[in-house]
């Protein structure tokens, strides 16, 4: 837990979100300003600043990967194709400094997003 981290909020429900997905490791829920059909937010229970933070040999982005595909099949976006992003940094765009992958799809996405 980090003090003030919004996505750490959700993590402990100080904050409510729409959760569509949750086990011991990782919660996902809807993002609250959706830029497609579906926009799922995954993130770990744990909290590291960005992507560049996770330990070598530490297999949460396997785990986060693996619910990814798994949301993206039960809402059907893995029929017609999704993306999967990690923003990380300011040119990056990241503006939750709290790791989490953008699951997008429900309509052509483009490329590249500029
Ligand atoms: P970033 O730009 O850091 O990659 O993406 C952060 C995402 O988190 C944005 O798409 C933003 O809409 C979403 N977000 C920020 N605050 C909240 C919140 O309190 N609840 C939810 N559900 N999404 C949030
Ligand atoms: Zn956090």
């Amino acid at each position: 837990m980090s003090q003030d981290c919004i996505f750490c909020k959700i993590v402990n429900k100080e904050i409510p979100a729409d959760v569509v997905y949750e086990d011991d490791l990782i919660i996902a829920f809807n993002d609250i300003a959706p830029q497609a059909p579906i926009h799922v937010i995954i993130i770990p229970k744990e909290h590291f600043d960005s992507i560049l933070s996770v330990p070598a040999g530490n297999d949460i982005i396997c785990h986060l990967h693996t619910v990814a595909n798994r949301i993206a099949l039960k809402t059907g976006i893995a029929a017609t194709g999704f993306r999967l992003v990690n923003n990380c940094g300011k040119d990056g765009n990241q503006t939750v400094p709290h790791l989490h992958y953008h699951l997008l799809g429900g309509r052509p996405l483009l490329w590249p997003p500029g």
